[in-house]
């Protein structure tokens, strides 16, 4: 093999898309422009969803969310310990209290079953919402979600950042898209280069809920309203005579700048075209492992091929795991480790959480390791890396 470093995960940029970012780049906006609502247009037909909102990045669009649902502080809300930090941050970041479930360990996804028991452990009302993540691109069942959501009166957040495009198949067989709103209030998705979707640094929210929709904009840019219908302050005060000048604008609540530029949407936009393609060959990706691995004994685990997986990632659960990932890295394959336990990080043990708390996720987090996947990877660098690992335990 050449020199060339095979990483986890990697964009992939082609001449048209540096083409639409140019021509954006040459036009009237470079933000607030026309290419925003573009993207925000054809990613919502894309996921299947009412709305959708652009945004600077997927931790905005958290933040945004927990801000919409007006996550206040003391609110307690559950996620999961096995996902980027930022699906508990944003909770924080509105002075939330985040309690974290445990996974199933066939899965990887929050364990239904941990979160019921956290419900059941205490009064009705003490918990407000649920953050499940399609963590690896595994679609999490959210028609279940939804009916204990209900039950407990909580809203769901679905952080989808690894799976755009993908989906799981509810009770009547139908498929449910990640993201399409259909269960959970809002979702959100990242357009950063790791992603399926990359933007540089990119987020969306989607949503069937029009009040919450329109929250979502008005807290994206600063909590300004611009529309004669919503104003508070009096038309008198605003102009002279009794009509609102066209200058004129309220800031009603306290927002932020979460907006996405123009050429950041048009990229977004661009790449959203070949989203199916990259998911295609992701999940031949995945196969070609799953097909490699299929009899080897020193597997622990593996997600497989599940139908709907969006394969942000295809992790292994192996023995010598630290070994394996140097040996890897010495032959310039630089695979990952998903997640160091959210609970463990020395933010959360802060909060009083320390080992031994969410079993399934440290027994978990001892073993995994993310193989490289994305659509570019060839042929030939996917049968060095399976060459490798197996080379690896047969003297093991
Ligand atoms: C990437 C990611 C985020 C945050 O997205 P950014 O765009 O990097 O802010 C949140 N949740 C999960 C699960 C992610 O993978």
């Amino acid at each position: 093999m050449s020199n060339k470093i095979i990483p986890y995960g990697k964009q992939d940029i082609t001449e048209s898309d540096i083409q639409v970012v140019v021509e954006t780049l040459k036009s009237d906006y470079l933000t607030q422009g026309p290419r925003i609502k573009e993207f925000e247009d054809n990613f919502a037909k894309y996921v299947g969803a009412k709305y959708a909102v652009a945004v600077a990045n997927g931790t905005a669009a958290l933040h945004l969310c927990t801000l919409a649902l007006g996550v206040q502080p003391g609110d307690k809300v559950i996620t999961t310990p096995i996902t980027f930090a930022a699906s508990a941050n944003c909770v924080k970041y509105c002075g939330g209290e985040v309690i974290f479930g445990d996974i199933d360990s066939d899965t990887y996804l929050l364990d239904i079953a941990s979160v019921r028991r956290l419900l059941e452990e205490s009064p009705k009302g003490t918990y407000k919402g649920i953050i499940p993540v399609d963590f690896a691109g595994r679609a999490v069942n959210l028609e279940d979600f939804k009916k204990l959501a209900q039950e407990y009166n909580l809203w769901i957040i679905e952080d989808a950042c690894h799976a755009p495009g993908g989906f799981f198949i509810d009770a009547n067989g139908k498929r449910q898209l990640c993201g399409n709103g259909e269960y959970a209030d809002l979702a959100i998705f990242s357009f950063h280069p790791v992603k399926h979707i990359a933007s540089g640094e990119g987020g969306m929210v989607t949503t069937n809920d029009e009040s919450l929709y329109k929250k979502l904009l008005q807290l994206r840019t600063h909590g300004i309203v611009k529309d004669n219908n919503l104003y508070q302050n009096s038309s008198a005060f605003a102009g002279e005579s009794n009509e609102y000048p066209l200058w004129y604008m309220e800031m009603q609540t306290l927002g932020y700048n979460y907006r996405i530029t123009d050429f950041q949407a048009a990229l977004g936009n661009n790449q959203l075209k070949r989203a199916d393609i990259g998911l295609e060959k992701r999940r031949t990706i995945a196969s070609v492992y799953q097909k490699a691995f299929a009899d080897k004994t020193f597997l622990r685990g593996q997600s497989g091929v599940v139908e709907g997986h969006a394969y942000h990632l295809y992790i292994i659960e192996v023995p010598n795991r630290k070994e394996l990932y140097d040996y890897l890295r010495s032959h310039k394959i630089f695979a990952q480790i998903h997640y160091i336990p959210c609970h463990l990080m020395p933010y959360y043990r802060n909060f009083g959480w320390k080992e031994g708390d969410r079993e399934k996720s440290e027994q978990y987090y001892k073993q995994c390791i993310s193989l490289p996947m994305y659509p570019t990877l060839t042929d030939q660098e996917q049968a060095y890396v399976i060459e490798l690992i197996l080379k690896f335990y047969a003297t093991r």
